[in-house]
């Protein structure tokens, strides 16, 4: 009988990002999918795309630990390839470079003498797929190698964010916030990130599965570490794996079901070849996720009928709101307005779109998931 040919993930416990036991442990997980070699030729100009979400510390949790980009790095110019490491943060507004340098990215590059990219200025190329139109950062179409570096995290629009989601940081600037508004629903916004996936899927990724993100994230949760790393040339495979580890049906997460119907990956554990860590013995069985999952199993008629008793949105805690106007600048259709009297921006629901976007970009964790006395009773 024939036996299709199933997607490899290569699971490898780490729990440190010490430079020295990280660059060992690289090793081997890249060794447990055929080795780095096998994929990476001297001379290739080799992007290496983390997660900058936001100007933070990397023991947040919200980005890439860029000790796993400096020993990619390493292992990638150890095979003669050129390194360059890019991405798009969220509110690129206030200045990329605050976030290469809050991150850590900017002193690890320094270090280890290695090209940041700026998506913001380096061009876009247009490029098209099912009559809709994508302006994708140029460094990352002419890039020879993608290795995709996602951070594992809760996400309170598609559930999670892995491999899949992390690649919709190859569209730079304010054209992120039109695709939220184009795409309110999570299942809409995931249809644009497999978009992207499939105009610029990554040769291979690599996970920063050690100090991860439970809870509201990508940004407001609690970092939780799970002490993993995990490699694969197919996104949708460890998406699927990483969605398993944390307690989440991988069919319920938007990116990596989409993936999968289009093609791009295998989205069902079952389908996937593990090497390394036993999947049965990495499971963590109390993780986290977010607070409003349990909204959209509500049935759409009896959600129609309860419209105005059954909401989650996003609300401001006033004591801990800085007045920096971020999340003012980020909202796609003008739902915030900064207010007048020195309180914190408000909210106009009527035209609020539910993209987290304001969530997702607030510095001071001060947006939180808000939720009416119903909504709470069904999704507890
Ligand atoms: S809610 Fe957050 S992003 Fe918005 S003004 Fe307050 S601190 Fe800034
Ligand atoms: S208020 Fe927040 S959730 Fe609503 S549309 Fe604006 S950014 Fe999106």
């Amino acid at each position: 009988m024939f036996d299709p040919p199933k997607s490899k993930v290569a699971i490898s416990s780490c729990s440190s990002y010490d430079p020295a036991i990280l660059q060992k442990k690289i090793a081997q997980t890249f060794e447990l999918i055929g080795g780095l070699d096998k994929f990476i030729k001297p001379g290739m100009k080799v992007l290496l795309k983390p997660n900058l979400l936001s100007a933070k510390e990397p023991m947040r949790a919200i980005t890439t630990h860029p000790e796993i980009v400096a020993a990619t790095a390493r292992e990638v110019r150890n095979l003669g390839a050129e390194v360059i490491v890019g991405d798009s943060p969220g509110g690129a507004k206030r200045g990329v470079r605050r976030v290469w340098e809050n991150t850590g990215m900017l002193a690890m590059a320094e270090r280890e003498k290695i090209e940041l990219v700026n998506f913001e200025a380096g061009g876009v190329v247009k490029m098209s797929i099912h009559d809709h139109h994508y302006f994708l950062a140029k460094p990352a179409v002419e890039a020879d190698f993608i290795i995709n570096l996602p951070k594992l995290k809760t996400h309170v629009l598609t559930l999670m964010t892995g491999a899949v989601k992390n690649m919709f940081g190859l569209i730079p600037g304010f054209r992120k916030g039109v695709y939220h508004k184009e795409a309110p629903k999570p299942e809409e916004f995931a249809h644009i990130i497999v978009d992207i996936l499939s105009l610029r899927p990554p040769h291979l990724t690599l996970m920063d599965a050690i100090l991860t993100m439970e809870g509201d994230g990508p940004s407001s949760g609690n970092p939780r570490w799970v002490n993993l790393l995990m490699a694969s040339t197919d996104p949708v495979a460890i998406d699927a794996i990483a969605a398993t580890i944390i307690g989440l049906n991988p069919e319920r997460v938007p990116t990596t079901r989409l993936a999968s119907e289009a093609g791009l990956g295998l989205g069902w554990p079952e389908a996937v070849e593990i090497v390394g860590e036993k999947l049965s013995e990495v499971r963590i069985h109390d993780f986290k996720l977010t607070s409003n999952r349990k909204l959209e199993l509500i049935p759409s008629t009896l959600s129609r009928l309860l419209g105005h008793y059954v909401w989650v949105r996003p609300a401001i805690e006033d004591d801990t709101c800085t007045r920096c106007n971020v999340c003012v600048n980020s909202c796609p259709t003008g739902a915030l307005q900064s207010s007048n009297d020195s309180k914190a921006p408000f909210f106009n629901y009527k035209v609020c779109i539910n993209c987290w976007c304001c969530h997702e970009l607030c510095p001071s964790r001060a947006v939180f998931v808000d939720q009416s006395w119903l909504a709470r009773k069904f999704i507890r």
